[in-house]
């Protein structure tokens, strides 16, 4: 693997302690952003505004099996570790954590029962991918407990994720600060994904409808009630025979419990699943306040 002078590639945790060692002791502040790799912009965004406010960055790439409950999902993951250190490297990241399964599993078999987000874990995404969260929770958490970063940048795309750390970081009191991106879009407007690679051409043109349809929520917003607002975005998704809606739900930005009026809440956010053509996507807008 080709290894560039200005960033570091780490494949194990020891060698990465080591490096992070002398930086905690010179009080660098560290900025942390964890990902499971296929970069696009989307995932770089995150790392020029940890660029801009730390004076290290470090990025992971680790697929994590844990937070998979598809196997098939899994093997299908796109990788592409050497396209991803180019990025890497022009982006000029500081240093990059890419261990193997045995390396993170090595000290233990993976427990993610200990975590529990209620209701925040088994809505939405929860319903279609039970355990999911609790996978997530189980790496994240252990990867701040490896690079013990100041900051961690997480993208607003996959909202869910999101809150659920940031409940986390309340529950274990773990001392990082979560910083919220905005989501990255293609031209069409589509959220950028790693999955997106597995979109031909024509489901990639369909696929644009998802966040138009989301934006037009805020112009439906007060004249029609919550429920006739979700069942038309359904129904006009479903309309494309490119397109099913798995779920579309309106919700309490803060605790995702469903809204039944828009005044309900002070933040409120469209949270949409869909499969097009045989890729699933995930996508949100904020339809009243924002982070
Ligand atoms: P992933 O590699 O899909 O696990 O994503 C790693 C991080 O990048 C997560 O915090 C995602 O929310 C974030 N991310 C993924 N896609 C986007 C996007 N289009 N815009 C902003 N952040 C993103």
């Amino acid at each position: 693997m080709k290894q560039n002078l200005r960033m570091k590639v780490f494949r194990t945790i020891k060698e990465l302690q080591d490096s992070l060692k002398k930086l905690n002791q010179s009080k660098k502040e560290i900025g942390f952003v964890p990902t499971m790799g296929a970069l696009h912009e989307g995932h770089l965004s995150l790392i020029k505004r940890s660029k801009n406010e730390n004076e290290v960055t470090v990025c992971s790439i680790f697929v994590n099996s844990v937070q998979f409950n598809n196997k098939e999902d899994l093997a299908n993951y796109p990788r592409t570790i050497e396209k991803d250190i180019e990025l890497l490297e022009k982006e000029k990241c500081d240093m990059l954590f890419y261990p193997a399964d045995n390396e993170i599993f090595q000290f233990e078999k993976p427990d993610i029962s200990k975590y529990n987000f209620g209701y925040m874990e088994s809505c939405m995404e929860g319903l279609f991918r039970p355990g999911h969260f609790k996978g997530v929770a189980y790496i994240v958490h252990l990867l701040f407990r490896i690079i013990n970063p100041d900051k961690a940048y997480f993208g607003q795309k996959d909202y869910q994720q999101l809150i659920i750390i940031k409940e986390l970081v309340k529950q274990y009191n773990l001392p990082v600060k979560i910083v919220p991106c905005p989501t990255v879009r293609e031209s069409n407007g589509l959220a950028m994904s790693s999955r997106n690679i597995r979109l031909s051409e024509k489901e990639k043109n369909a696929a644009g409808i998802i966040s138009k349809t989301l934006y037009e929520i805020n112009n439906n917003n007060g004249h029609n009630s919550v429920t006739t607002v979700k069942n038309l975005f359904v129904e006009l998704l479903n309309k494309n025979p490119l397109i099913t809606v798995q779920y579309f739900d309106i919700v309490n930005a803060d605790n995702l419990k469903s809204v039944d009026s828009w005044d309900r809440a002070k933040n409120i956010i469209g949270c949409v699943a869909a499969i097009v053509g045989k890729t699933r996507l995930i996508d949100n807008v904020f339809i009243a306040g924002g982070h």
